[in-house]
């Protein structure tokens, strides 16, 4: 099997070596080379976690990413102190996964063991000190010094001190020295302290005290001492109800939760006296935070279209390891995978289904749940990190031989994937922009099914131009589904002109006759609506009437977005905000109008066009917190809302039968975006958003407003006609250099001196201008937001030869450069952030 990334060299363990490599959570991108005490040869495993001696008096938790035996040539190695695990934490596979990742998004490996590891597992440890319980201060035959007795008597008051609060007591900064010589005096020893931060989660049960339950006649007596105290007789009479004793007395072993007991309003306090008269006792537990479920439904049965897909992609895995499903919206293709997820889990290998924001599609989430049940784990962006640790324990555990979960899911502790499914494969969410490493999730989930000898099935109805592109090449296969299931009819589109609606003063409010019209008939039939905005770019802000005033960022060059609920102007790219100041601040007038259409201004607008119509409205705003989505989502779901406006959000993966209109309030906007995927995007974005109408038997209606009918991507989208768009664009990739044809580094600098960083770009510009590989070398630009967090930013975009090795020799340069440059003076506080294949 051929890779598409090409493969590194493996680090197979191996017997007998003397040295290992150890990943450290240090921003230096490279391994450190520590020697093995001969007595920890045996326990040495490939991704065990170790404690070592990092600089002069650092200790740090890493883990073993490599060993071998050959000594350092700069240094020393310093020994490993202890080896933490028995059975490594991170398995040999995970170990080659994010070798490959740091290498090719040129980060640090360090960088991808802090994105790969939640943090529960990431250990901090410390080196403490503590008395020596040996040590008499009148008997010691040893004269202490001012500063040694004052870290004596800080030890007094308090059992332990970290390195840095003696720093602290004795306000200085290198204590090393003093520690040293009290360790000496043997007044004082160190030790090492590893705390896990993962908490398991405990529940209070109760039960009744086994004497009690091991005489009948004693449960009698209590009874009559509590006839008076119907309190506490009221939470007897309950846990018996709940806990059948009598006839099975085993059955109080594992009692009742407390907070059941407790759920009919019985207080606390008539429980505590209970325990206290010897009735009840109260015992610990630790409790999965992952609720059990059965599966309750079988899969359904596959439609003759769908049942071919099935087999063909079957087929086509014997001969590629990765194939691209096209299938039209609606066409069934989470039966599809349904099916294989099935098959695969029957032959004992995991499965990991990818999908682009989870919580934006629990819809999908809950139909697999009730076919999969315990046996699938979910693995959350919203998760809490001791919900994720429970998930990355239950796939070393076998728990969970299939894991639904977005991207960071690919660094779970799989060993043997037999699949992974890349569900909305075209998705840019599945780009990580920041912090370091800036992956592709789908890209990487490929190399890591790779390492697995899986397959990798990739889902769409829009594919990516990467995807399309290696199916059309054959490095891919593919299988289309050209129909809706059930024969639901694919949507009918209008081209709304705003323009000519204008002119004949049929605009309201900026909805165009047409829009108006459709949402009428559909709200007369008691059918729903959704109106798509795109967020990016388009946000509402006040602008001053009289002298053109617009709040901006104290600390961003960016407006401040207007939020009409909150009453205040935020800003989207650092947080900054303020209220909505009354009048305005430059010239005292009060005409501030709201400029600029956001989510909100719809849901207004559309509530005084349809006083009577129950609106919603699904954006970053309203689903801040981990239950607004599903709320949102149940509401529209059950029919409490006709009307549904939303941003991106809304496009992704939902399916309500009684959506017969969609509205796309401002087609231009998407396709207006200064980025060479713009028209691969906004065909992407129209398609979906439209695929979510009209998914039974009444045809869906798509009205799409724009100023410019004439563009001929509407009529490819109108069309569905992808292969005819994609050969379009696909020319101009070509002739312009841009993916698939080449590969992107974008080389951000930023710094907080415009001057400064102007001049570290340009001096970023002719080092690589001169690196002796093909490529095109363009900027450095100013960023499309020139200053971000008062960073002032400029970017250069590199062009790299796919072929052979130039990206590994255009990396090796590019470190040279930047590491040159921050070693002058003058841009020691410039920084580099480099994008592999930036989106
Ligand atoms: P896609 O993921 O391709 O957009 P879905 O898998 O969501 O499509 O299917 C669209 C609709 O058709 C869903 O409501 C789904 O339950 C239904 N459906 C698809 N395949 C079948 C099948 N084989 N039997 C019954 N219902 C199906
Ligand atoms: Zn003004
Ligand atoms: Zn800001």
């Amino acid at each position: 099997m051929e890779s598409l990334f090409g493969d590194q060299d493996l680090y197979p363990p191996e017997s007998g070596n003397n040295f290992a490599d150890i990943i450290l959570p240090v921003p230096i991108p490279r391994m450190f080379t520590y020697s093995i005490p001969y007595s920890m040869q045996p326990e040495i495993n490939l991704g065990a976690r170790v404690i070592v001696q990092f600089g002069k008096k650092k200790v740090l938790t890493g883990i073993i990413g490599k060993v071998h035996n050959k000594p350092p040539q700069a240094y020393q190695a310093k020994p490993i102190l202890e080896v933490l695990d028995d059975t490594p934490s991170v398995n040999p596979l995970q170990i080659r996964f994010w070798v490959w990742m740091a290498e090719y998004y040129f980060c640090h490996i360090g960088e991808v063991m802090h994105a790969a590891l939640p943090s529960g597992l990431r250990l901090s440890s410390e080196s403490k000190v503590q008395l020596n319980p040996n040590f008499d201060r009148e008997t010691s035959k040893f004269p202490l010094d001012d500063r040694e007795i004052m870290i004596l008597d800080a030890l007094n008051s308090k059992p332990e001190l970290s390195y840095d609060d003696c720093e602290k007591v004795l306000s200085i900064k290198s204590i090393h020295p003093i520690l040293k010589s009290l360790v000496k005096k043997e007044a004082i020893l160190i030790f090492e302290k590893v705390q896990e931060k993962y908490t398991p989660k405990v529940e209070t049960r109760i039960r009744l005290k086994p004497e009690i339950v091991e005489n009948k006649n004693a449960l009698q007596e209590i009874f009559e001492t509590l006839s008076n105290k119907a309190k506490q007789e009221s939470i007897l009479l309950k846990y018996l109800r709940d806990v059948p004793v009598l006839q099975l007395p085993k059955s109080n072993i594992n009692g009742l939760d407390k907070a059941t007991l407790l759920e009919e309003g019985d207080s606390e306090s008539s429980l505590k006296t209970l325990i206290k008269n010897g009735v009840f006792e109260s015992f610990k537990v630790v409790v999965n935070r992952l609720a059990e479920e059965e599966p309750e439904s079988k899969p359904a049965v596959l439609s003759t279209s769908q049942q071919s897909a099935f087999e063909e992609i079957k087929h086509q895995f014997e001969s590629k390891q990765s194939v691209l499903l096209h299938g039209v919206t609606g066409s069934g293709k989470t039966e599809i995978y349904i099916q294989m997820i099935r098959e695969v889990l029957d032959s004992g290998s995991q499965v990991l289904l990818l999908l682009p924001e989870i919580a934006l599609t629990t819809q999908i989430v809950t139909r697999l749940k009730k076919v999969f049940g315990s046996q699938m784990g979910v693995y959350h962006s919203k998760y809490s990190d001791n919900e994720r640790v429970e998930v990355w324990n239950g796939v070393i555990s076998g728990r969970f031989s299939f894991v639904v979960g977005v991207r960071s899911s690919i660094f779970l502790p799989f060993d043997s994937l037999g699949l992974i499914i890349v569900d909305e494969e075209h998705e840019s969410s599945y780009k990580q922009f920041d912090p370091a490493p800036r992956f592709q999730a789908r890209d990487s989930a490929i190399m890591l099914a790779y390492f697995h000898q899986a397959r990798t099935l990739l889902g769409s109805a829009t594919p990516s131009f990467e995807s399309y592109f290696n199916a059309s090449q054959g490095k891919f296969g593919y299988v289309e589904l050209t129909h809706r299931f059930g024969d639901a009819s694919m949507p009918h589109f209008h081209l709304a002109d705003m323009a000519a609606d204008k002119r004949k003063n049929l605009l309201k409010l900026d909805t165009t006759r047409i829009l108006r019209e459709r949402i009428q008939d559909a709200l007369a039939k008691q059918e729903q609506v959704l109106i798509f905005q795109n967020r990016r770019g388009y946000s509402p802000y006040i602008q001053c009437e009289d002298c053109g005033w617009t709040g901006q960022c104290v600390q961003c060059d960016v407006s401040l977005t207007y939020h009409q609920f909150s009453e205040e102007l935020r800003c989207h790219y650092c947080g900054y905000k303020e209220k909505t100041p009354s009048s305005c601040p430059a010239c005292g007038s009060t005409q501030l109008t709201t400029m600029g259409m956001g989510t909100e201004r719809i849901e207004e607008s559309l509530s005084l066009l349809f006083p009577e119509a129950r609106i919603g409205r699904m954006d970053l705003d309203t689903t801040r917190n981990k239950h607004g989505y599903q709320r949102l989502l149940d509401e529209f779901g059950s029919g409490n809302l006709d009307i549904l406006v939303g941003t991106q959000m809304i496009t992704k993966g939902l399916d309500f039968g009684r959506v017969t209109v969609v509205g796309i309030w401002d087609g231009d906007r998407i396709l207006n975006f200064p980025d060479f995927r713009a028209g691969e995007r906004a065909f992407q974005q129209i398609t979906q958003v439209a695929g979510r109408a009209g998914r039974r038997e009444v045809q869906g209606q798509v009205i799409v407003q724009t100023r410019d009918p004439d563009t001929q991507i509407y009529a490819q989208v109108i069309k569905g006609d992808y292969l005819e768009f994609f050969n379009h664009e696909i020319h101009d990739r070509k002739k312009f250099y841009y993916p698939p044809f080449v590969k992107l580094v974008k080389i951000t600098t930023r710094h907080a001196d415009y001057k400064v960083a102007e001049k570290a770009a340009l001096n970023l510009h002719h080092g690589m201008a001169e690196i002796p590989i093909k490529k095109i070398v363009l900027g450095p630009e100013k960023g499309i937001i020139a200053r971000i967090k008062n960073q002032y930013q400029f970017e250069s975009l590199v062009k790299l030869d796919r072929s052979g090795n130039t990206p590994v020799i255009f990396k090796e340069y590019l470190w040279k450069i930047t590491e040159e440059l921050k070693s002058r003076p003058e841009f020691r506080s410039v920084r580099f952030v480099v994008d592999v294949d930036p989106s």
